[in-house]
């Protein structure tokens, strides 16, 4: 399949993943080594990371935070910004990327299911909505605190914790004739039932990646290559 034909009536509902990024310079998730950017993700990235030691968890996304200030969005990013320029609200994002790139490129109508690295939250659930936070902290001693008590923590879901805005998300699917799924290796549920959902509900399904992805046979269509090569050139508007 060289192109995806969109048609006058066609809603089409995006997710990407860690691959989307990976030519911005961001490290995937579950490369070879199955580590994070170097690190093994029970000790950055879940509830008892964080019970058992803030300051590397924070340590982490301050560095997640340097990188990410330092990427540029690619050329897939920038494909998908202007597809949302020419379908408007016929078109939604879902990221499970917790940079900023999509921002960058332009894509406003976008959800973060994973949380994003550039806010923080309370480590209790005091109710109170994440705050903007960019700093790059040094030591635990300059994390700040809520006013209700707790240490604020990265706005991140962790692993074993529930994925942010999914009443929309499955509406959005639902809705959708479309669900394409970029760079992302199907392994981190719920995001990789998406695929499952959007076939019920009748739609085309597409992948673009490298490589297969561990859900591929869910996809109507596969499309094997990099994202940032891919993209720019796959639609076609009817
Ligand atoms: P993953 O690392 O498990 O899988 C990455 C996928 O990207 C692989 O299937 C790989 O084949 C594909 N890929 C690699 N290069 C690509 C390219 N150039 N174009 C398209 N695809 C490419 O990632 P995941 O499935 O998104 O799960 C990892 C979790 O970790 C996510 O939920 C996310 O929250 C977090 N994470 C986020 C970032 C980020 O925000 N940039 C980076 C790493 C991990």
């Amino acid at each position: 399949m060289n192109k995806i034909s969109i048609a006058a009536e066609d809603r089409v509902f995006v997710l990407t993943g860690a691959g989307i990024s990976a030519e911005s310079g961001l490290p995937t998730f579950r490369a070879e080594d199955g580590l994070w950017a170097g690190h093994r993700v029970e000790d950055v990235c879940t509830p008892e990371a964080w019970e058992r030691n803030p300051w590397r968890v924070w340590e982490f996304y301050s560095a997640r935070r340097a990188a990410g200030a330092k990427a540029e969005p690619n050329p897939a990013h920038t494909a998908l910004a202007e597809l949302e320029r020419q379908l408007g609200d016929r078109f939604f994002l879902c990221t499970q990327n917790v940079d900023d790139l999509h921002e960058r490129a332009g894509s406003r109508r976008l959800v973060h299911m994973h949380g994003e690295l550039s806010k923080a939250h309370c480590e209790r659930e005091c109710g109170r909505p994440p705050v903007e936070d960019h700093a790059i902290y040094r030591s635990l001693a300059e994390v700040g605190r809520c006013p209700c008590g707790g240490r604020m923590r990265p706005h991140i879901v962790f692993f074993g914790e529930i994925p942010l805005e999914m009443e929309r998300i499955q509406a959005e699917i639902a809705k959708a004739t479309l669900t394409l799924v970029v760079g992302t290796s199907g392994s981190v549920y719920p995001a990789a039932n998406f695929v499952h959902w959007a076939r019920l509900a009748g739609a085309r399904t597409a992948y673009v990646g490298p490589e297969r992805p561990l859900n591929a046979s869910a996809f109507t269509h596969v499309v094997v290559g990099k994202a940032g090569e891919v993209l720019p050139g796959l639609f076609q508007l009817g």
